[in-house]
């Protein structure tokens, strides 16, 4: 079946299907188009408007799959939940849409409410996440605890987030834990936060391949106005390192009239989608399309990506061609878990393994501080590393989205709990056996 044909099954589809899962699970390559729940200066009335014309426009759509994400805004009280606000769109599109789900600011009571209105209003597609550190939550429910919830639920299709963005040893093999521990507890597919690294996501995609865990993998992809060019110039955001080639060519960008300025754009997002593509994810998750011109110019960047690459050899002429320089030269912290990555597809005949680990650097009198700990009921199994006490998140099954590309936690300078844990591990020769522990 090709992706139009399937495409035109997912606007006509009998009732009670789920077209997302049939779509991720048939190996169609997806892009969803990311709206927000709207913060309290929008009205209601308007957000839905907002929100029907862009369903509308991508229920339209023809040249590949799509639906959307409609990410979580817990933070304000008296605003809609994902959920909420997802069970506003068409009932009979629901199914093709993927909600988010935050644990910040509720309790696991809340969780439940929350996906008791996503069963009845037939929003089955839920990406389970910790939220934001933010300031003053009154209750937070780790990721890894709403996954345990969606899974137990029947009808529901789970999915998870990962930040492959690490350039610290510990905090990448880290993130690659939860993300397969997850699915080894039968995650349907998982959402790669954003970044602007392809050699990350191809040791990502190698890592999943090396250890056998098959599930459908989305890039969430930004796509910039000069406004949000200029604030992420300015402020950053996590995930995104900023090198000094990438910063030369959006300052370059910036300097263009705004028709070039969006044909730049788009240009990125055609190679970006070719990327995705061809390194074996299944979809994108496209951040910033939030007007119906710039949706239809998005698919068309799309389809034109993954047309124009079809091979590996196509895919590495069109990275060196323009994607490299801004990439690979402007990162100074190089960890990658595999070599020679981004010089060939996945090598099966000669798999690859993983990169010695540098030393550690836990001291003897750690190690023995550690044996003392192993003791203490909470830290058993953790190589003596408390982890949910220390983390600000109260994470107990795994590491946030949020940690830093040097490992640092989001919250300021100290080291992210679980990077510790794994170092400890690491020291201790106990890497192999956390997977297992973490599920
Ligand atoms: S300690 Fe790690 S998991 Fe916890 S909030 Fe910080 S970065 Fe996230």
């Amino acid at each position: 079946m090709g992706s139009n044909d399937l495409q035109l099954e997912m606007n006509f589809s009998e009732k009670q299907q789920n077209s997302f899962r049939k779509t991720v699970e048939s190996g169609a390559f997806s892009l969803l188009i990311e709206s927000s729940v709207p913060g309290p200066q929008l009205p209601a009335r308007d957000a839905m408007k907002q929100l029907r014309v862009l369903e509308e426009e991508i229920a339209g759509i023809s040249a590949l799959p799509c639906g959307m994400a409609i990410v979580d805004r817990p933070g304000n009280p008296e605003g809609w939940s994902g959920i909420e606000f997802a069970s506003q769109m068409s009932e009979e599109l629901r199914d093709r849409h993927l909600v988010y789900l935050s644990g910040f600011n509720r309790d696991p009571g809340e969780i439940d409410r929350q996906l008791a209105i996503a069963g009845n209003s037939g929003n089955f597609n839920i990406a389970c996440v910790s939220g934001d550190l933010g300031e003053g939550a009154a209750a937070r429910t780790d990721s890894g605890q709403i996954f345990k919830k969606v899974m137990a639920k029947k009808g529901f299709f789970g999915g998870v987030t990962v930040n492959p963005y690490q350039y610290d040893p510990w905090a990448l093999t880290a993130q690659y834990s939860k993300l397969g521990a997850r699915i080894l507890s039968d995650a349907g597919f998982f959402i790669a936060q954003t970044g602007w690294d392809t050699l990350k996501l191809q040791s990502l995609s190698w890592y999943l391949l090396s250890h056998d865990f098959y599930a459908p993998g989305f890039v969430r992809l930004l796509f910039l106005t000069p406004e949000r060019m200029k604030h992420l110039l300015e402020h950053g955001q996590p995930g995104i390192i900023i090198g000094k080639e990438l910063r030369r060519t959006m300052e370059r960008e910036l300097k263009l009239d705004r028709v070039l300025f969006d044909v730049a754009q788009f240009t990125r997002l055609e190679r970006q989608a070719a990327a995705c593509r061809i390194l074996g994810f299944s979809g994108i998750q496209l951040c910033g399309a939030d007007h119906p011109k710039i949706v239809a110019e998005a698919v068309n960047a799309v389809r034109k990506g993954i047309d124009s690459c079809t091979t590996f050899e196509d895919f590495l002429e069109c990275y060196h061609n323009g994607m490299a320089e801004s990439e690979v030269n402007s990162f100074h912290l190089k960890f990658q878990l595999f070599d020679r990555v981004l010089k060939r597809p996945y090598p099966f005949d000669d798999p690859p393994s993983p990169a010695e680990l540098p030393d550690p650097g836990v001291t003897f009198w750690e190690k023995t501080a550690v044996r003392f700990s192993r003791k203490d009921a909470f830290a058993k199994n953790r190589q003596g590393v408390s982890t949910a006490m220390k983390c600000p998140k109260h994470n107990t099954l795994g590491p946030c989205g949020g940690v830093r590309h040097d490992g640092r936690c989001e919250s300021g300078s100290q080291e992210c709990v679980y990077r510790k844990w794994f170092r400890f591990a690491h020291a201790c020769d106990a890497l192999s056996g956390i997977e297992k522990e973490m599920i």
